[in-house]
């Protein structure tokens, strides 16, 4: 693991900001799914949310929204004050602002390391190959992998190519991170490679809304847990208050099964 990251020292610093994410009556459907039903949340700088539920519940459904990998049917999404367009350039440039990390590491597997780094980069944010290479291998170096630079992802574990994928996002300087599930699909010995890198960037003040199972991760790193089911945010609380006394009926099912 990289020297740069900051030591496990306790409770994070609990700086919130002005709104990152503001999300207000968000619906959607899927058909006759229901599937985001008046959603209200907002995300502020700084701050570490993170979305517990279900499987189905539409935890995934909700922050691809955010960045408009699923469209809505109505209320709004904004992304540092400014509304995401449907398509075209300015959804590309303002998409860049929200870093992505999905289960699944998608990474260009005909591309190096490095490359997979650069290319948002060079070709969204104008950098020169040499400003990219530069700033690709600091950030290569903050998550641990800059010593895989010049192999490709199938040479690299899945922890290894998690964090590659972390990097890759970090790299187009976003103002807020989403996670959707990222340690689901690693090997148990793998997971927690990625949870430190996940708290790191946590204590260096990242806006992140991370859906995942984790809970130790919601307990270290989360300023927030937003409980989902059926389309709905059920209950919102701090993380100790939510693990040690759910108000609702439904989070107090789920958590009885889960922990
Ligand atoms: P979660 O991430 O909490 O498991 P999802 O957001 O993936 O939930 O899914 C919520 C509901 O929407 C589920 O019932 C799922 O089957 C449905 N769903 C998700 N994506 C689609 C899609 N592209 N088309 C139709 N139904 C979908
Ligand atoms: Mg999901």
């Amino acid at each position: 693991m990289s020297a740069s990251l900051p030591e496990d020292t306790g409770p994070l610093p609990h700086r919130i900001g002005e709104p990152i994410v503001t999300m207000e009556h968000v619906q959607k459907h899927f058909g006759d799914l229901h599937v985001l039903r008046d959603i209200n949340l907002e995300v502020a700088k700084g701050e570490v949310v993170v979305v517990l539920g279900p499987s189905g519940s539409g935890k995934s459904t909700l922050i691809r929204t955010i960045n408009r990998l699923e469209t809505i049917d109505s209320g709004t999404i904004t992304v540092d004050g400014k509304e995401l367009p449907s398509e075209g350039k300015e959804l590309a440039r303002l998409r860049a602002e929200v870093g992505m990390v999905f289960q699944s590491f998608n990474l260009f597997s005909h591309k190096s390391i490095l490359e997979n780094v650069t290319l948002g980069p060079t070709k969204v944010r104008k950098l020169s190959k040499a400003e990219a290479e530069k700033e690709g291998m600091q950030i290569l170096e903050r998550v641990g992998v800059a010593n895989q630079a010049q192999k490709y992802p199938a040479q690299l574990s899945g922890g290894q190519q998690q964090r590659v994928a972390i990097a890759r996002a970090l790299a187009m300087k976003p103002k807020v991170m989403l996670f959707d599930e990222p340690t689901s699909a690693l090997d148990p010995e793998m997971v927690q490679e990625v949870l430190d890198v996940m708290v790191g960037l946590a204590r260096q003040g990242m806006t992140m809304l991370v859906v995942t199972h984790e809970m130790g991760f919601a307990r270290k790193a989360a300023n927030r847990v937003v409980f989902m089911d059926e389309g709905q945010i059920i209950e919102e609380a701090e993380p100790q208050a939510f693990f040690t006394s759910p108000t609702s009926d439904r989070a107090r099912d789920f958590l009885s099964k889960i922990l």
